[in-house]
């Protein structure tokens, strides 16, 4: 029988959303430059003859990464997004709300986006296809109005949650929406991985005290701070208050924490996310996780064949590739041809539709 696959990771938001600060000072004249399929060639073939194929390709990663989140709407990025498919997938599309990272304004607001989805969602054509989720930031005062509204009126499936923008999975502003998803089996899926989007105002002294632990946070770049909030040990405190969450642990910890427990380069008494992710899986019922970028590193692949073979583990993973996130590392056919073809069609079947129908409630 074929696998009728459900990719639960991707994204389909227009730039548009991203605020105007997001790329560091010194990178937004580059992005602008490659923007233009001309300018990005002439770099390409550049790189290419003086033999630098490593910076060739990565021009060419970064043009395609910035052509996407350029098209019109996000009904076109869905619709370059099923071409590399079967026809009859179904995505989880992960909306942004990237208005409190204090990285600047942006053009597009959160409602619109939504409105946007909802549109597509509404359309016959696409309605069996598309699974769109709701971002919820504790910041936004009517977030819980929000989320019944989408849930309960637009067919939305499931929230989506991304700590590093500033906040703790264990805020107590997102309780009543733990609630209301834990009654409804709700799908949650938040970002589990070092690194992505981050907040990028001050850190401030009070900022620095984990509020469960107590640990003292050290001062850091913003990039590396913000991993704080994005610790998976964060969601013992949640599920502690509710443990049938269903909630998706996306990326599986990342590549450097995969990376870390092969290379057992831990510090004395760390564990890496890749233990604790599991871990979390084994105690409670309804938590999953999604390979979504990180296994675009075939180094990983051994590890994650393993990880199948364990029968618990094994109803737990979720095919995701992280669109168009991941095409800055390798484009979304190979991400899903090399997975398929390396796990084997059996295992395949159970991360890409048995697994998600689980988790969607399909
Ligand atoms: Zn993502």
């Amino acid at each position: 029988m074929e696998t009728k696959i459900i990719n639960c990771h991707t994204h389909i938001f227009n730039r548009k959303v991203v605020p105007e600060n997001f790329l560091p000072r010194w990178m937004t004249p580059l992005s602008k430059l490659l923007e233009s399929k001309k300018t990005a060639t002439v770099f390409f073939n550049l790189f290419s003859k003086i033999g630098k194929h490593d910076l060739a390709l990565l021009i060419k990663k970064f043009h395609a990464f910035l052509t996407i989140g350029d098209l019109k709407s996000q009904l076109e990025i869905f619709k370059y997004l099923q071409n590399f498919y079967p026809t009859g997938t179904r995505f989880c599309v992960l909306p942004m709300d990237m208005e409190y990272m204090q990285a600047g304004k942006v053009k597009q607001s959160f409602i619109q986006q939504l409105e946007e989805l909802a549109a597509i969602k509404q359309d016959p054509a696409y309605k069996d296809l598309i699974d769109p989720f709701i971002f919820v930031h504790p910041q936004r005062k009517d977030i819980f109005d929000i989320v019944q509204k989408y849930i309960e009126e637009k067919n939305f499936a499931g929230l989506k949650l991304y700590p590093p923008l500033g906040y703790y999975p264990f805020d107590e502003r997102l309780n009543e929406i733990y609630a209301y998803a834990q009654k409804h089996q709700l799908p949650i899926t938040t970002h589990c991985a070092r690194g992505g989007v981050f907040y990028k105002g001050e850190i401030t002294d009070a900022m620095k005290v984990h509020p469960k632990t107590g640990e003292h946070i050290k001062e850091q770049k913003n990039k590396f701070f913000t991993d704080i909030y994005t610790d998976p040990d964060n969601y013992r405190y949640v599920l502690e208050q509710f443990p049938n969450l269903k909630i998706n642990l996306a990326h599986f910890g990342g590549y450097d924490e995969w990376n870390k427990y092969l290379g057992n380069t831990m510090e004395e008494g760390q564990i890496t996310w890749y233990d604790k992710i599991c871990s979390l899986i084994r105690q409670y019922t309804n938590v999953y996780t999604d390979v979504s970028y990180t296994m675009f590193n075939a180094d990983l692949f051994n590890l994650l064949k393993l990880t199948l073979q364990d029968s618990t583990l094994n109803n737990k993973i979720l095919y995701g590739s992280d669109f168009y996130m991941v095409e800055q590392e390798i484009s979304e056919r190979q991400f899903l041809t090399n997975i398929r073809a390396y796990i084997g069609e059996s295992d395949f079947r159970q991360i890409a539709e048995i697994n998600p129908k689980l988790f969607l409630n399909l």
